[in-house]
């Protein structure tokens, strides 16, 4: 755990020493759980937005994006559910004064419990050595048997009190779970009462008159409410998605992680309209195009599981999330919802306008069911920097600290080092520089002896170092350097856009899917 801890604090340091992530206004002590993406954040940012949007709009005949308003008719929230229903179910400790939401408390139990299990698979793997089988383990141990028992009855009474509205029973499992606060180790706790997370604000200048209104606390409504109007005008069929990419707000109750939950957030949804009765096939491809889409990245097979929800939310009938190994652990990264009718439908009922597709194969209208894609921008983009921050060992005993983001999101592809800064080097770099900045993000580097500038971009993510020495002056040859091996080629200046383009081109990642 400690090491799990440091490692996240090195992350977050890492995130401002480099410029990639600020705590918002910091000057002024800072704002709880909203922050700013520096120089490089906001290059990465906009890179993880772009490899999204390229593979889910720009790659398919029928999906297309928009870019709805923050600002929308009061309404719609009434419509959607979330005036009632966007809860969540927080205690507070009466002895540290901390608050939580009291279905993490729960599930944080169970996650401690899933790692004993996991211990004694491993010992037990450890000692049978080749002729260990897992499944015939798991089946009969009785004490791993124990655990996953725990598990299941405990979420699944939590589950249950939950959608009954039995926040007492809440309680109750937190006590006879004898759960204690995290942090002072107290188990005095309040009873358990639901908040709504959305912000409200107003519209309107004169104080009678202004209208009460909420930040979205999705983008997905926006999708909703201009079904017809995309439809209409670009005469789409069904199946076919809308996509956008955009600001969402929620008064999280508890908002310790760095930007992986945070009150201002970015979302990238998809939301995809169906004919009614095909929706688990959709839901099941949906899945896999979204699992395939992560692993094209080269993060690492294993550091992503599916968790198909116990609990479903109250539009949905069937739903999953893709779940990343962050530094604090397995946590969800995105969600795929198979939404029903429910948002349409809602619509219909507080608009009194149809919101149906003529389907001219069946000669018949339809409320569309909808199959959603839903993952955070800011939790895509600490999964991307957490696994790629890396303090390597070196065979000369020495360490670097190294951030492999893949080529295709890293902020600067190339940095262009003259060796000295004299005998015309310089200009020859500034000139590669000039011509390279028309294809990709490059920067120039003259600062410090050549192999501190080399660290400088390992730890800045950089793919490719480019150095101009006085042997370019002859031949019109350089040095390019690769992050990752460290190994070095000498090539030509005019091949130098080919090699670059070969690495961090869309193109061969996405083909990878
Ligand atoms: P959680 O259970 O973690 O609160 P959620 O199930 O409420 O998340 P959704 O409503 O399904 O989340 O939102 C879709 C995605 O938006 C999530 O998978 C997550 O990546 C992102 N997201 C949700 N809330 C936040 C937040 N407060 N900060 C950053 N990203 C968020």
């Amino acid at each position: 755990m400690a090491n799990q801890d440091d490692q996240f604090k090195k992350v977050i340091s890492h995130a401002k020493e480099y410029g990639y992530v600020f705590q918002s206004s910091e000057i002024y002590d800072g704002l709880s759980a909203v922050y700013d993406y520096a120089q490089n954040g906001v290059e990465l940012k906009n890179n993880i937005r772009n490899y999204w949007w390229k593979a889910m709009v720009q790659m398919h005949d029928n999906i297309v994006g928009i870019d709805s308003a923050i600002f929308m008719h009061p309404t719609i929230w009434k419509a959607s559910g979330h005036v009632d229903a966007f809860n969540d179910p927080l205690i507070d400790n009466k002895d540290s004064k901390k608050r939580y939401r009291a279905d993490v408390l729960i599930e944080d139990y169970c996650a401690k419990i899933e790692s004993k299990l996991n211990k004694e698979v491993a010992k037990a793997e450890k000692r049978f050595g080749e002729a260990f089988n897992k499944e015939e383990f798991v089946s009969t141990n009785q004490r791993v048997i124990g655990y996953q028992t725990k598990i299941n009855e405990t979420l699944s009474r939590m589950a249950k009190s939950l959608e009954n509205e039995d926040l007492a029973d809440v309680k109750a499992l937190i006590e006879e779970l004898e759960i204690a606060d995290p942090v002072s180790g107290s188990k005095n706790w309040t009873d358990v009462k639901q908040f709504n997370l959305m912000f409200g604000t107003k519209l309107g200048a004169s104080a009678d008159s202004a209208m009460d209104l909420y930040l979205r606390p999705e983008t997905a409504q926006g999708i909703f409410v201009n079904f017809l109007n995309v439809q209409k005008s670009s005469r789409l069929k069904i199946p076919f998605g809308i996509a956008q990419t955009g600001k969402a707000f929620r008064n999280e109750i508890v908002a310790r992680q760095f930007i992986f939950r945070m009150r201002e957030f970015e979302q990238m949804e998809m939301q995809f309209f169906i004919k009614p009765g095909t929706q688990k096939e959709w839901y099941e491809q949906w899945k896999e195009k979204r699992l395939k889409w992560h692993l094209s990245l080269g993060l690492g097979e294993e550091n992503y599981r599916f968790h198909n929800h116990e609990k479903l939310a109250h539009y949905a009938d069937a739903a999953s999330d893709i779940e990343f190994n962050f530094p604090f652990g397995f946590k969800e990264l995105e969600g795929i919802h198979s939404r029903t009718d429910f948002d349409l439908s809602q619509h219909e009922k507080f608009t009194g306008k149809k919101l149906q597709y003529f389907d001219p194969e069946e000669n018949k209208s339809y409320t569309p069911y909808v199959l959603e894609t839903s993952i955070g921008l800011d939790r895509m983009f600490l999964a991307v920097f957490s696994k790629a921050l890396e303090e390597e060992q070196l065979d000369n005993d020495t360490t670097r600290t190294v951030l492999r983001l893949p080529a295709v999101l890293a902020p600067n592809k190339a940095a262009i080092l003259p060796l000295v800064k004299k005998d015309g080097l310089p200009e020859i770099a500034q000139q590669i520089v000039e011509d390279l900045r028309w294809d990709f993000n490059v920067v120039y580097d003259e600062k410090d002896a050549v192999g501190r500038r080399y660290r400088r971009q390992d730890a800045n993510g950089t793919p490719f170092c480019i150095t101009v020495d006085h042997d370019t002056l002859d031949d019109n040859t350089v040095t390019i350097r690769h992050r990752d091996s460290m190994e070095q080629e000498r090539v030509k200046i005019q091949d130098l856009k080919d090699i670059i383009k070969k690495e961090t081109d869309m193109r061969f990642w996405l083909m990878k899917m």
